[in-house]
Protein backbone atom coordinates (compact mmCIF):
# COMPACT_ATOMS: atom_id res chain seq x y z
CA UNK A 1 0.00 0.00 0.00
CA UNK A 2 1.36 3.21 -0.46
CA UNK A 3 0.01 6.52 1.22
CA UNK A 4 1.13 9.68 0.89
CA UNK A 5 0.98 13.19 2.77
CA UNK A 6 2.00 10.28 5.46
CA UNK A 7 4.64 8.22 6.43
CA UNK A 8 4.69 6.22 2.79
CA UNK A 9 4.29 2.06 3.68
CA UNK A 10 5.26 -0.92 1.42
CA UNK A 11 4.68 -4.08 1.61
CA UNK A 12 7.62 -6.12 2.10
CA UNK A 13 7.91 -9.75 1.05
CA UNK A 14 6.21 -12.44 3.09
CA UNK A 15 8.39 -13.65 5.86
CA UNK A 16 8.87 -17.09 6.30
CA UNK A 17 6.84 -17.31 9.39
CA UNK A 18 4.19 -15.92 7.71
CA UNK A 19 2.74 -12.49 7.29
CA UNK A 20 3.78 -9.28 5.73
CA UNK A 21 6.34 -7.16 6.60
CA UNK A 22 5.78 -3.34 6.39
CA UNK A 23 8.37 -0.54 6.17
CA UNK A 24 7.69 3.04 6.08
CA UNK A 25 9.15 5.90 3.82
CA UNK A 26 8.70 9.26 4.40
CA UNK A 27 7.93 11.11 0.92
CA UNK A 28 7.31 14.64 0.07
CA UNK A 29 5.76 14.13 -3.16
CA UNK A 30 3.75 11.26 -4.88
CA UNK A 31 5.05 11.39 -8.85
CA UNK A 32 2.94 8.86 -10.71
CA UNK A 33 0.26 6.53 -9.41
CA UNK A 34 -1.26 4.21 -11.74
CA UNK A 35 -2.01 0.71 -12.98
CA UNK A 36 -0.65 -0.87 -16.03
CA UNK A 37 -2.02 -4.19 -17.85
CA UNK A 38 0.91 -5.99 -15.15
CA UNK A 39 1.19 -4.27 -12.24
CA UNK A 40 0.41 -1.34 -10.25
CA UNK A 41 2.86 1.64 -10.32
CA UNK A 42 4.20 4.14 -7.87
CA UNK A 43 6.53 6.81 -8.53
CA UNK A 44 7.61 8.79 -5.13
CA UNK A 45 9.95 11.74 -4.00
CA UNK A 46 11.03 10.10 -0.16
CA UNK A 47 13.41 11.88 1.99
CA UNK A 48 15.99 9.77 2.82
CA UNK A 49 16.66 7.47 -0.54
CA UNK A 50 15.50 10.14 -3.44
CA UNK A 51 13.15 9.41 -6.18
CA UNK A 52 11.72 5.67 -5.39
CA UNK A 53 10.00 2.94 -7.80
CA UNK A 54 7.18 0.76 -6.42
CA UNK A 55 5.74 -2.53 -7.80
CA UNK A 56 3.01 -4.18 -6.45
CA UNK A 57 3.96 -1.66 -3.31
CA UNK A 58 7.34 -3.53 -3.54
CA UNK A 59 10.35 -1.34 -3.73
CA UNK A 60 12.03 -1.80 -6.95
CA UNK A 61 14.92 0.98 -7.46
CA UNK A 62 16.04 4.25 -5.62
CA UNK A 63 17.67 7.57 -6.97
CA UNK A 64 20.11 7.23 -3.86
CA UNK A 65 21.71 3.93 -4.51
CA UNK A 66 20.18 2.36 -7.89
CA UNK A 67 23.72 2.19 -9.04
CA UNK A 68 25.25 -0.34 -6.71
CA UNK A 69 22.39 -2.48 -7.95
CA UNK A 70 22.76 -2.41 -11.33
CA UNK A 71 26.82 -2.15 -11.32
CA UNK A 72 26.83 -5.24 -9.71
CA UNK A 73 24.25 -6.61 -11.74
CA UNK A 74 25.62 -5.54 -14.88
CA UNK A 75 29.54 -5.60 -14.71
CA UNK A 76 31.15 -8.59 -13.66
CA UNK A 77 28.83 -10.46 -16.63
CA UNK A 78 30.69 -8.09 -18.84
CA UNK A 79 34.19 -8.10 -17.78
CA UNK A 80 33.84 -11.51 -17.55
CA UNK A 81 34.22 -10.78 -21.68
CA UNK A 82 37.07 -10.16 -23.44
CA UNK A 83 34.82 -8.13 -26.13
CA UNK A 84 30.94 -8.07 -25.29
CA UNK A 85 29.00 -7.51 -28.51
CA UNK A 86 26.03 -8.37 -27.79
CA UNK A 87 23.76 -8.40 -24.68
CA UNK A 88 20.35 -9.31 -23.96
CA UNK A 89 18.57 -7.87 -21.24
CA UNK A 90 15.13 -8.89 -19.30
CA UNK A 91 13.42 -6.96 -17.46
CA UNK A 92 14.68 -3.89 -16.38
CA UNK A 93 12.23 -0.92 -17.18
CA UNK A 94 14.15 1.63 -15.49
CA UNK A 95 16.65 2.08 -18.36
CA UNK A 96 19.95 1.50 -15.68
CA UNK A 97 20.55 -2.13 -16.61
CA UNK A 98 20.87 -1.09 -20.30
CA UNK A 99 22.62 2.38 -19.35
CA UNK A 100 25.31 0.58 -17.71
CA UNK A 101 25.50 -2.21 -20.68
CA UNK A 102 26.02 0.60 -22.87
CA UNK A 103 29.35 2.06 -20.87
CA UNK A 104 31.37 -0.88 -22.57
CA UNK A 105 32.53 0.66 -25.87
CA UNK A 106 32.35 -2.68 -27.21
CA UNK A 107 29.00 -2.95 -27.06
CA UNK A 108 26.95 -2.86 -30.71
CA UNK A 109 23.51 -4.13 -29.93
CA UNK A 110 21.47 -4.24 -26.93
CA UNK A 111 18.04 -5.96 -26.81
CA UNK A 112 15.97 -5.05 -23.47
CA UNK A 113 12.80 -7.38 -23.62
CA UNK A 114 10.20 -6.10 -21.09
CA UNK A 115 6.61 -7.49 -20.72
CA UNK A 116 5.41 -3.96 -19.56
CA UNK A 117 5.01 -1.41 -21.80
CA UNK A 118 3.12 0.96 -19.87
CA UNK A 119 6.06 1.09 -17.17
CA UNK A 120 8.85 1.14 -19.62
CA UNK A 121 6.80 4.49 -20.49
CA UNK A 122 6.58 5.83 -16.98
CA UNK A 123 10.47 4.99 -16.37
CA UNK A 124 11.16 6.97 -19.23
CA UNK A 125 9.24 9.79 -18.43
CA UNK A 126 9.25 9.63 -14.47
CA UNK A 127 13.27 7.77 -13.93
CA UNK A 128 15.38 10.26 -16.34
CA UNK A 129 18.61 9.76 -13.64
CA UNK A 130 18.43 6.31 -14.28
CA UNK A 131 17.97 5.45 -18.08
CA UNK A 132 19.79 8.81 -19.01
CA UNK A 133 18.80 8.64 -22.41
CA UNK A 134 19.35 5.26 -22.99
CA UNK A 135 16.40 4.39 -24.61
CA UNK A 136 17.03 6.36 -27.38
CA UNK A 137 20.72 4.76 -27.93
CA UNK A 138 20.68 3.73 -31.26
CA UNK A 139 22.34 0.04 -30.00
CA UNK A 140 19.44 -0.19 -28.33
CA UNK A 141 16.23 -2.29 -29.55
CA UNK A 142 13.28 -2.15 -26.70
CA UNK A 143 11.19 -5.34 -27.10
CA UNK A 144 7.51 -4.91 -24.90
CA UNK A 145 7.14 -8.89 -24.24
CA UNK A 146 7.54 -11.62 -22.24
CA UNK A 147 11.22 -12.58 -21.95
CA UNK A 148 10.84 -16.48 -21.43
CA UNK A 149 8.35 -16.16 -24.91
CA UNK A 150 11.60 -14.41 -26.47
CA UNK A 151 14.29 -16.71 -25.63
CA UNK A 152 12.32 -19.45 -26.56
CA UNK A 153 11.56 -17.82 -29.67
CA UNK A 154 14.68 -16.13 -30.37
CA UNK A 155 17.68 -17.64 -33.08
CA UNK A 156 19.78 -15.01 -32.14
CA UNK A 157 22.82 -15.88 -29.79
CA UNK A 158 24.61 -13.34 -27.28
CA UNK A 159 27.61 -12.62 -25.38
CA UNK A 160 25.95 -12.13 -22.06
CA UNK A 161 22.18 -11.94 -20.69
CA UNK A 162 20.87 -9.87 -18.07
CA UNK A 163 17.63 -10.98 -15.76
CA UNK A 164 16.69 -7.89 -14.09
CA UNK A 165 13.26 -9.07 -13.11
CA UNK A 166 10.63 -8.48 -10.05
CA UNK A 167 10.33 -11.32 -7.89
CA UNK A 168 8.33 -14.99 -8.55
CA UNK A 169 5.66 -14.06 -6.12
CA UNK A 170 2.67 -15.99 -6.92
CA UNK A 171 0.72 -14.87 -10.21
CA UNK A 172 3.82 -12.32 -11.18
CA UNK A 173 4.67 -12.83 -15.12
CA UNK A 174 8.35 -13.27 -13.69
CA UNK A 175 7.68 -16.57 -12.37
CA UNK A 176 8.81 -18.71 -15.13
CA UNK A 177 11.71 -16.73 -15.93
CA UNK A 178 13.38 -18.75 -12.53
CA UNK A 179 13.00 -22.13 -13.78
CA UNK A 180 15.64 -24.65 -14.69
CA UNK A 181 13.57 -24.61 -18.14
CA UNK A 182 13.99 -21.59 -18.68
CA UNK A 183 17.55 -21.65 -17.53
CA UNK A 184 18.07 -23.90 -20.10
CA UNK A 185 16.74 -22.01 -22.69
CA UNK A 186 18.86 -19.22 -22.02
CA UNK A 187 22.29 -21.45 -21.78
CA UNK A 188 21.40 -22.19 -25.36
CA UNK A 189 21.20 -18.47 -26.77
CA UNK A 190 24.40 -17.67 -25.16
CA UNK A 191 27.27 -17.58 -27.47
CA UNK A 192 30.42 -19.86 -26.33
CA UNK A 193 32.43 -18.65 -22.97
CA UNK A 194 28.92 -16.31 -22.70
CA UNK A 195 27.92 -15.13 -18.68
CA UNK A 196 24.09 -15.26 -17.62
CA UNK A 197 23.54 -12.15 -14.68
CA UNK A 198 20.17 -12.90 -12.30
CA UNK A 199 19.03 -10.53 -9.76
CA UNK A 200 19.41 -13.09 -7.50
CA UNK A 201 16.92 -12.03 -4.33
CA UNK A 202 17.01 -11.47 -0.53
CA UNK A 203 20.07 -13.48 1.20
CA UNK A 204 18.99 -12.25 4.47
CA UNK A 205 19.39 -14.89 7.22
CA UNK A 206 15.53 -15.36 8.24
CA UNK A 207 15.31 -14.79 3.97
CA UNK A 208 17.19 -16.76 1.87
CA UNK A 209 15.72 -19.97 0.96
CA UNK A 210 14.27 -18.39 -2.56
CA UNK A 211 17.92 -17.34 -3.50
CA UNK A 212 19.52 -20.87 -2.23
CA UNK A 213 17.14 -22.54 -4.77
CA UNK A 214 18.39 -20.10 -7.35
CA UNK A 215 21.67 -20.55 -7.01
CA UNK A 216 21.47 -24.49 -6.96
CA UNK A 217 19.14 -24.30 -10.05
CA UNK A 218 21.77 -22.23 -11.93
CA UNK A 219 24.54 -24.46 -10.93
CA UNK A 220 22.64 -27.51 -12.13
CA UNK A 221 22.89 -25.68 -15.83
CA UNK A 222 26.21 -23.52 -15.64
CA UNK A 223 29.59 -24.70 -15.03
CA UNK A 224 30.80 -22.28 -13.00
CA UNK A 225 28.14 -20.42 -10.42
CA UNK A 226 29.35 -16.98 -8.55
CA UNK A 227 27.59 -15.08 -5.82
CA UNK A 228 27.80 -11.26 -5.09
CA UNK A 229 25.94 -9.81 -2.32
CA UNK A 230 25.42 -6.57 -1.45
CA UNK A 231 23.36 -4.15 0.25
CA UNK A 232 21.23 -1.61 -0.82
CA UNK A 233 19.92 0.77 1.91
CA UNK A 234 16.84 1.59 0.39
CA UNK A 235 15.57 -2.32 0.59
CA UNK A 236 16.33 -2.28 4.25
CA UNK A 237 18.27 -6.07 3.48
CA UNK A 238 20.98 -7.72 2.13
CA UNK A 239 20.70 -8.78 -1.57
CA UNK A 240 23.07 -10.94 -3.75
CA UNK A 241 23.21 -11.14 -7.83
CA UNK A 242 24.30 -14.31 -9.50
CA UNK A 243 27.15 -14.55 -11.95
CA UNK A 244 26.70 -17.90 -14.09
CA UNK A 245 29.24 -18.62 -16.94
CA UNK A 246 29.35 -21.25 -19.98
CA UNK A 247 33.15 -21.29 -19.17
CA UNK A 248 34.35 -23.95 -17.02
CA UNK A 249 37.19 -22.04 -16.70
CA UNK A 250 36.19 -18.60 -16.00
CA UNK A 251 38.48 -16.55 -13.95
CA UNK A 252 38.15 -13.30 -11.16
CA UNK A 253 41.94 -12.55 -11.92
CA UNK A 254 40.92 -11.95 -15.45
CA UNK A 255 37.71 -9.88 -14.69
CA UNK A 256 39.99 -8.10 -12.52
CA UNK A 257 42.44 -6.71 -14.69
CA UNK A 258 39.60 -5.90 -17.47
CA UNK A 259 37.97 -3.97 -15.15
CA UNK A 260 41.39 -2.44 -14.12
CA UNK A 261 42.28 -1.81 -17.73
CA UNK A 262 39.32 -0.68 -18.56
CA UNK A 263 39.43 2.89 -17.33
CA UNK A 264 35.80 2.68 -16.66
CA UNK A 265 34.93 4.60 -13.62
CA UNK A 266 32.53 3.09 -11.43
CA UNK A 267 30.91 4.07 -7.79
CA UNK A 268 31.03 0.72 -6.42
CA UNK A 269 33.10 -1.55 -8.04
CA UNK A 270 36.33 -1.45 -8.22
CA UNK A 271 39.35 -4.26 -9.14
CA UNK A 272 40.54 -4.10 -5.89
CA UNK A 273 37.33 -4.68 -4.68
CA UNK A 274 36.36 -7.31 -7.36
CA UNK A 275 38.74 -9.80 -5.83
CA UNK A 276 36.52 -10.11 -2.65
CA UNK A 277 33.41 -9.63 -4.35
CA UNK A 278 32.44 -13.28 -4.86
CA UNK A 279 33.05 -13.83 -1.06
CA UNK A 280 29.87 -15.17 1.10
CA UNK A 281 29.48 -15.35 4.72
CA UNK A 282 28.98 -18.80 6.47
CA UNK A 283 25.39 -18.89 6.76
CA UNK A 284 24.76 -18.39 3.00
CA UNK A 285 27.04 -21.27 2.00
CA UNK A 286 25.03 -23.55 4.78
CA UNK A 287 21.75 -22.52 3.15
CA UNK A 288 23.04 -23.74 -0.33
CA UNK A 289 23.09 -27.17 1.46
CA UNK A 290 19.48 -26.72 3.47
CA UNK A 291 17.45 -25.18 0.67
CA UNK A 292 18.97 -27.84 -2.14
CA UNK A 293 15.65 -28.19 -4.31
CA UNK A 294 15.80 -27.14 -7.81
CA UNK A 295 13.08 -24.75 -9.34
CA UNK A 296 11.19 -26.25 -12.23
CA UNK A 297 8.05 -25.10 -14.00
CA UNK A 298 6.24 -27.79 -12.37
CA UNK A 299 7.64 -27.14 -8.72
CA UNK A 300 7.29 -23.15 -8.97
CA UNK A 301 3.37 -23.78 -9.84
CA UNK A 302 3.09 -22.77 -13.12
CA UNK A 303 1.56 -23.95 -16.42
CA UNK A 304 0.68 -22.79 -19.70
CA UNK A 305 4.65 -22.17 -20.70
CA UNK A 306 6.60 -22.27 -24.22
N1 LIG B 1 15.27 -3.78 -9.47
C1 LIG B 1 14.17 -4.68 -9.35
C2 LIG B 1 14.24 -5.57 -8.12
O1 LIG B 1 14.97 -5.27 -7.22
O2 LIG B 1 13.51 -6.57 -8.06
C3 LIG B 1 13.80 -5.38 -10.60
C4 LIG B 1 13.83 -4.46 -11.80
S1 LIG B 1 12.55 -4.22 -12.81
C5 LIG B 1 11.57 -2.87 -12.49
C6 LIG B 1 11.61 -5.68 -12.94
C7 LIG B 1 11.01 -5.77 -14.34
O3 LIG B 1 10.72 -7.11 -14.69
C8 LIG B 1 9.70 -4.98 -14.51
O4 LIG B 1 9.94 -3.95 -15.39
C9 LIG B 1 8.72 -6.03 -15.07
O5 LIG B 1 7.83 -5.48 -16.00
C10 LIG B 1 9.69 -7.02 -15.67
N2 LIG B 1 9.14 -8.36 -15.94
C11 LIG B 1 8.45 -9.15 -15.08
N3 LIG B 1 8.11 -10.31 -15.69
C12 LIG B 1 8.61 -10.26 -16.95
C13 LIG B 1 8.59 -11.15 -18.06
N4 LIG B 1 7.95 -12.35 -18.01
N5 LIG B 1 9.21 -10.78 -19.21
C14 LIG B 1 9.85 -9.56 -19.29
N6 LIG B 1 9.88 -8.68 -18.26
C15 LIG B 1 9.28 -9.02 -17.11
Amino acid sequence: MIRTGLPLAFRFRESPQGGMEEIAYLCHRAVYSGRSGYQRIDVVDTLAHGRMLFLDGIAQSAESDEFIYHEVLVHPALFSLQRPRSVLVIGGAEGATIREVLRHPTVERVVMVDIDGELVEVCRKHLPQWHRGSFDDPRVEIVIGDGRRYVADARESFDAVILDLSDPEEGSPAQLLFTREFYRLVRDRLKPGGTLSVQGEGIGPGDISLHARMKNTLEDVFPRVMVCPYTLPSFHRADAHILAATDPLWSLDALARRMESSGMELRYLSASFAQGMFLLPAYVTQAYKIHNDILTDNSIGASDHP
